[in-house]
């Protein structure tokens, strides 16, 4: 017995977006970019236990030109900020960021001049997930989550407002005279 013999007969009706948005967020591969021990709770839901292959998630790509999803597990330090940019900006649009753990959220509790204080300073983020480390079921939740904004994402939206954060970015960095003068214009 065929496929065909078990779907009803008729029409399914949807729009252009909601298909996109159910093709894309069913397709998500994640690069791999591992960088402290909360990388080790991220390589965990891709094994059996928590079979994140599901969610047509089990490809981990080892090259950001066939990824769509960069989950930053772990503290980012200053010299690799230029890296991950780097491979942000390799990886094809439309793109995502989980920032996973305190440590890629805010700095957590390495609060000095080698860390990044979040990684939101260097690429745009989607969804940050708390936690130190948080656990794989987090990491699957900031997943589903995520899958659920991709489902609604306009065509083309996301691209505005990932230059919307850009500019929140470049605003961040300028002295606060200049960021006074830019928030006003
Ligand atoms: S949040 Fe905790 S577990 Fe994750 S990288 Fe930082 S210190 Fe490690």
């Amino acid at each position: 017995m065929g496929l065909e013999e078990k779907l009803p007969s008729g029409f399914l009706l949807t729009t252009v977006e909601q298909a996109v948005g159910l093709i894309r967020k069913s397709s998500m591969w994640p690069a791999t970019f591992g960088l402290a021990c909360c990388a080790i709770e991220m390589m965990s839901v891709g094994g059996p236990r928590y079979d994140i292959a599901r969610f047509g998630m089990e490809r981990f790509s080892a090259t950001p030109r066939q990824a769509d999803l960069m989950i930053v597990a772990g503290r980012v330090s200053q010299k690799m900020a230029p890296v991950l940019r780097q491979i942000y900006d390799q990886m094809s649009e439309p793109k995502w960021v989980i920032a996973m753990g305190v440590c890629a959220s805010s700095g957590g509790m390495f609060n000095n001049y080698a860390i990044v204080q979040g990684v939101d300073h260097v690429v745009p983020v989607d969804m940050y997930l708390p936690g130190c480390p948080p656990r794989p079921e987090m990491l699957m939740d900031a997943v589903l989550k995520l899958h659920d904004k991709v489902q609604n994402t306009k065509l083309g939206a996301h691209r505005e407002h990932e230059i919307e954060e850009e500019e929140r970015r470049r605003l961040r960095t300028l002295p606060l005279v200049e960021q006074t003068e830019g928030a006003a214009s």
